[in-house]
């Protein structure tokens, strides 16, 4: 029993595991009633390893692992499980390891940890299936654990553990901690481990030591791959930096990488994300192949750079070029239409897609449209399209709704959604605020004081805002209230005499979109050093005056933020890009190409 509590103590807080499978396996007992459960199904027709040597019970492992191969179902795991217990063929370190795969395979964590937990020794793979598994299950409370447990276990890290650990843990581990330490110290490490390794801080949204790592890659003579160009590729779309982009661009021409449909696909994406749609379909254009997904991506190009049209003239060509649309281009298609106002077009796709192309609506779908409509106002036809919808609804449409209120404020939908929304339990705190904003503007203060301590009582913290902004080919990163750039005086000081000439433009800090117990004028304070501001400030000390500023910021912009650069396009008469988490916004004489709806 006390393993048990051991096990309890790794149980995750929002996975229950069935203990019930734990201990059947092992006892003689409990074996005799696996064999006569009447409810399991007749289906084992797999076929049980064979003895060599029927007098001896000699068994081959390899003929165990090739059975537990061949498993369909947890009731023929169990059997050839029972086999190995009674064969002793359990002591078998090959023949647990597959063993634990298998269960995690077929998502019996449980069972799957017991045999983990039980184990006298443990090689890399041991540990690499078990890692993999909660991967698998998406428990990375126990994923996160386990791997930090392999780390404390003095098992050297080789380059077949790394890749599986990294892949599992990249949602939970923060790349410049344990992964990182272990990456470091290796002796040796291959271009699979580098790969990886340039992957993981992409996803963990450090995507710039990702481009670190690849120039580093480079220079320990490691030759990258098809897979570690398209990882690169990938690292610099989340990046958003075009010399970086263009850096990339000419190493794959270079070394002539074949711009095949994964590679170009990726280029289109990386592109798009750059900031430039132009370069993006240059690339399009190259490809001799192309699947839906290419097509796909470049109508998405086009929508999150406001070009609706464009994005709608490109799927009759893709019609015609003999490729059927399927559920991901009609997400780009309609939030083509949501990022352009196109509202008629964007209802005849939807009516549409399922009458003409057989592609069912979903959640995402529904989502879009929730934009398109909510960004016309046409808040009671968003009402009848939730009432009217029959897939389940997630975090985002009730998140599109939210979004659609706090333009329009119609506070009995944006309850509906909240309530919904907080039903859900989001981490994302964007929501929190969202909601908060809108209550603070109804003047619903009891309801923000709510909002905000679900939020503490829920651990929800607030994912830090920064900007990322490339000058003379170098990249720069604020975060709030950021006094880390040498130069921050006169940043600062640019700030101040840009707040000044636009107060004088008529601008008011909007506070309603800082969520804290501070008075209006440090709230104010507060929103002059968000970190795109900072960007601008420093763009302006840094860049020719006649050149276009470019930066990515990782959330969505602000609205306060939104208007502050509005107006500083105006008076400083330049042209400023900011990709967000949404779309990007082209700023030019006091307007932006999202109609300030986004
Ligand atoms: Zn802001
Ligand atoms: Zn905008």
């Amino acid at each position: 029993m006390t393993k048990f509590k051991i096990f309890t103590l790794h149980k995750s807080p929002s996975r229950d595991f069935q203990f019930s499978y734990c201990s059947s396996a092992t006892s003689p007992l409990a074996l005799k009633s696996l064999r006569q459960r009447p409810e399991e199904p007749q289906q084992s027709s797999i076929a049980l390893p064979q003895t060599h040597n029927t007098e001896s019970l000699c068994f081959d492992p390899r003929s165990f692992v090739s059975s537990l191969v061949q498993c369909q179902s947890h009731f023929q795991i169990k059997k050839v499980h029972a086999l190995a217990i009674t064969t002793a063929m359990i002591e078998n370190l090959g023949v647990i390891n597959k063993l634990i795969y298998i269960y995690a395979q077929h998502k019996a964590m449980a069972d799957a940890y017991f045999l983990f937990f039980r184990m006298k020794e443990r090689d890399n793979v041991s540990w690499s299936v078990i890692i993999g598994g909660f991967s698998k299950v998406g428990d990375n409370y126990n994923c996160l654990k386990t791997f930090k447990e392999f780390l404390l276990s003095g098992l050297p890290m080789d380059n077949y553990t790394l890749p599986f650990a990294l892949r599992a843990c990249r949602d939970t581990l923060s790349p410049n901690t344990d992964a990182r330490k272990v990456f470091d110290k290796m002796p040796k490490r291959d271009l699979v481990t580098w790969t990886v390794m340039i992957s993981c801080y992409a996803e963990c949204g450090s995507p710039e030591e990702s481009m670190a790592l690849f120039d580093r890659m480079k220079d320990n003579g490691i030759v990258p791959d098809k897979v570690s160009m398209v990882t690169v590729v990938f690292a610099c779309a989340k990046l958003g930096a075009m010399h970086k982009a263009k850096m990339i661009r000419d190493y794959i021409w270079r070394r002539k990488f074949s711009l095949d449909v994964i590679l170009g696909t990726a280029m289109i994406d990386m592109y798009a994300k750059c900031g430039s749609v132009d370069a993006a379909r240059e690339i399009f254009d190259q490809m001799k192949e192309k699947n839906v997904i290419s097509w796909s991506s470049m109508i998405s190009a086009y929508g999150v750079h406001g070009r609706g049209r464009e994005a709608l003239q490109l799927f009759p060509q893709m019609l015609q070029s003999g490729i059927r649309p399927n559920r991901i281009t009609f997400v780009s298609i309609l939030s083509a239409c949501s990022h352009s106002g196109l509202i008629e077009e964007g209802r005849q796709f939807f009516n549409s897609m399922e009458r003409d192309y057989f592609v069912e609506s979903d959640v995402k779908h529904y989502t879009c449209m929730v934009d398109l409509l909510g960004r016309a106002g046409r808040l009671d036809e968003v009402l009848e399209l939730t009432e009217r919808m029959k897939v389940d609804k997630d975090e985002g449409f009730w998140g599109a709704i939210l979004g659609a209120c706090r333009i329009h404020g119609h506070i009995g939908l944006a309850e509906k959604a909240a309530k919904n929304l907080l039903e859900l339990g989001p981490r994302n705190s964007g929501y929190y605020v969202l909601l908060s904003n809108i209550y603070a503007n109804a003047g619903k203060w009891e309801e923000v004081a709510k909002v905000r301590q679900m939020m503490t009582g829920r651990g929800v913290k607030k994912t830090p805002g920064w900007t990322w902004i490339e000058i003379n080919n170098k990249l720069y990163q604020f975060i709030v209230g950021d006094k880390s750039h040498p130069q921050f005086k006169e940043i600062y000081e640019m700030l101040k005499l840009l707040v000044e000439r636009l107060e004088l433009a008529g601008y008011v800090p909007d506070t309603n979109f800082v969520l804290h117990d501070i008075d209006e004028e440090l709230k104010a304070e507060f929103l002059y050093t968000h970190s795109e501001k900072l960007a601008i400030a420093f763009a302006l000390i840094a860049t020719a005056e006649d050149s276009a500023i470019r930066m990515t910021k990782n959330l969505r912009i602000c609205g306060d933020c939104h208007t502050f650069i509005k107006m500083v396009s105006n008076i400083v008469q330049r042209n400023i890009v900011v990709r967000d988490s949404i779309r990007f916004h082209h700023f030019s004489n006091g307007s932006c190409s999202c109609g300030d709806y986004w």
